[in-house]
């Protein structure tokens, strides 16, 4: 028997009217790429996003359509994301950071018809546009002054003007798509993961919840997270649903730009990669300043290091949530969030279990494999093949039929991982990235984080690579703070931290080490850079 319930569709636009509706006067705080902050309340914000609808329908965009953006964390970008899904077509956010190649390759398979830029990248565009005959028209994200010269470039706020405020957002299933995200490709070509409205709202309900991310009205949350990775992991959704302030950062991420945002605006929460935080943190150590709004800081992308996670508790009273998560996930999959138990314990023990990726949010299920197949106990020392399901979990790629995403129900997330009879999971590496010593695995993320441990560390990367007699053996890459590591010192250090045959054969200090578009450490081209590495140093 079915239920006897109104089976109404929610869409993104029913999202953006409850928002009006119930928070009107909420703002939009948002860095323009000059540097100058303005503010939009959610009335003023919705206007705009129907005059910019309008103005998409006048240049024929159709349902289904795919409209690219290369741009910041703004207002204007936020606008295009309720806007365009708003109309029925897709909002493809597309990562300014990777190679020109892989962008022009992204946008040729998506089929862009427009695209939506800021100032930031108008000349590497125009480099590609002869190479993108699908594009019919490139949309500045400016004002009418620093619209770009050029008869091809039509003005963002040109285009809204004269636009009216009202409209009636169509109706359609809300299955259909709403945004598409290409991973970062460190392997092959990138990968489109393209959401529904469906998946977008029931992820952003399950983000908001108060064990999950956890916004409201009260909440002042700064995505520095960009919105052209994962949607800026569902925030600028949950933002609106929650009626929480949203801080939008910009172009300017740096350590000394992000504090000012965050105290200026009283920022609560704030959601980035480690990287991002190491830069804060560095700045605010260097100025001596403290920060005195921050309540909670999600990292995920990577793994938090413990001192990090010591550091914004210790100085700046600021608590970790470590969050996982991926593109084809939307990319919420589990969260650390403060439990009273978690928050009773000694402060260094804490520490420890902020260490763990947290439990699944509700709506998403995740299980530990065997190779074989075999599903793994949940007893915090088994670990194997991470694989997920849920209404938000992808099940095909984009346009891509030959490659296999779902096997008997669960999408592998290419992660090995433990969990805990709590639930608790923890990132043991990627399947990828374990190192195989002598028949038993050792794990990179965790040498990383001992090392990071040891005074004037400032970043670890340990690969593993070749070795003549252990199949595999690890090496660490460090850059130091400021002053020269003493390696002897770090060896010594790290022995009372992990196993003894842990530890790496060589420690290099390097000058910097590569990052991928979404900042996760470039493991893959480091380990081609040191394939031979061991194998020289052996007669
Ligand atoms: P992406 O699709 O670019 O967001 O990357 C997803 C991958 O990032 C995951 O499969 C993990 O390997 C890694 N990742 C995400 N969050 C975390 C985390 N909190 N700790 C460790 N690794 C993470």
């Amino acid at each position: 028997m079915r239920g006897l319930m109104m089976p109404n569709d929610l869409l993104i636009s029913d999202l953006l009217e409850h928002a009006v509706r119930s928070h009107a006067q909420q703002q939009i705080v948002s860095r323009r790429l000059d540097g100058r902050i303005v503010r939009h309340n959610l009335h003023a914000f919705a206007e705009r996003s129907r005059q910019l609808a309008r103005a998409l329908l006048d240049l024929d965009v159709r349902a289904g359509d795919r409209i690219a953006t290369l741009a910041w964390n703004t207002h204007r970008h936020l606008e295009a994301y309720y806007a365009i899904s708003g109309i029925g077509a897709i909002v493809h956010t597309v990562n300014p950071r990777l190679f020109a190649h892989q962008i022009e390759y992204i946008l040729q398979h998506a089929e862009d018809r427009i695209l939506l830029v800021d100032n930031s990248f108008i000349t590497a565009v125009e480099a590609m546009l002869p190479r993108l005959p699908k594009v019919e028209h490139v949309i500045a994200l400016s004002d009418w002054e620093d619209k770009p010269k050029g008869e091809r470039w039509l003005c963002y706020e040109g285009l809204l003007n004269g636009q009216s405020p009202h409209f009636t957002w169509p109706r359609f299933d809300a299955q259909t798509a709403a945004a598409l995200c290409y991973t970062s490709g460190t392997t092959g070509q990138p990968k489109g993961v393209l959401y529904s409205h469906s998946s977008t709202l029931l992820h952003a309900m399950a983000a908001c919840r108060a064990d999950a991310i956890g916004l409201g009205p009260e909440s002042v949350v700064m995505p520095v997270v960009p919105m052209f990775h994962v949607c800026a992991w569902g925030v600028p959704y949950a933002a609106l649903m929650a009626g929480a302030r949203l801080v939008l950062p910009g172009a300017a991420l740096d350590g000394a730009s992000l504090s000012e945002l965050i105290e200026n605006e009283r920022c609560d929460i704030a959601l980035g990669v480690p990287t991002v935080w190491m830069g804060l943190l560095t700045h605010l150590r260097q100025q001596g300043q403290r920060l005195s709004s921050l309540r909670r800081v999600v990292i995920g992308g990577s793994a938090a290091p413990l001192a990090m996670i010591r550091e914004f508790d210790q100085v700046h009273s600021a608590f970790v949530m470590h969050a996982w998560g991926m593109t084809e996930m939307s990319p919420l999959g589990s969260t650390n969030t403060p439990t009273p138990e978690l928050l009773a314990l000694p402060a260094e023990e804490r520490y420890q279990r902020q260490l763990s990726q947290g439990r699944a949010v509700f709506g998403l299920h995740m299980e530990i494999f065997h190779a074989d197949g075999q599903p793994l106990p949940h007893d915090g020392l088994a670990y194997g093949h991470l694989k997920v399901r849920g209404p938000w979990v992808l099940a095909h790629y984009y346009r891509q039929a030959d490659v296999p995403a779902v096997q008997d129900g669960w999408f592998d997330t290419g992660d090995i991982a433990s969990i805990d009879a709590q639930g608790y999971m923890r990132i043991v590496d990627r399947a990828k990235d374990l190192i195989k010593s002598g028949g038993e695995w050792i794990s990179s993320i965790d040498l990383e984080n001992a090392a990071l441990g040891f005074p004037g560390v400032r970043e670890a990367c340990v690969i593993g690579i070749a070795h003549p007699r252990w199949e595999e053996r690890p090496l660490m890459l460090i850059i130091a703070e400021s002053t020269p590591i003493d390696i002897a010192g770090l060896r010594q250090y790290l022995q009372n931290q992990v196993a003894r045959w842990w530890l790496p054969d060589a420690i290099l200090e390097v000058s910097e080490l590569p990052h991928t578009a979404t900042g996760k450490l470039s493991k893959l081209t480091l380990r081609e850079h040191y394939a031979d590495y061991y194998r020289d140093l052996t007669p």
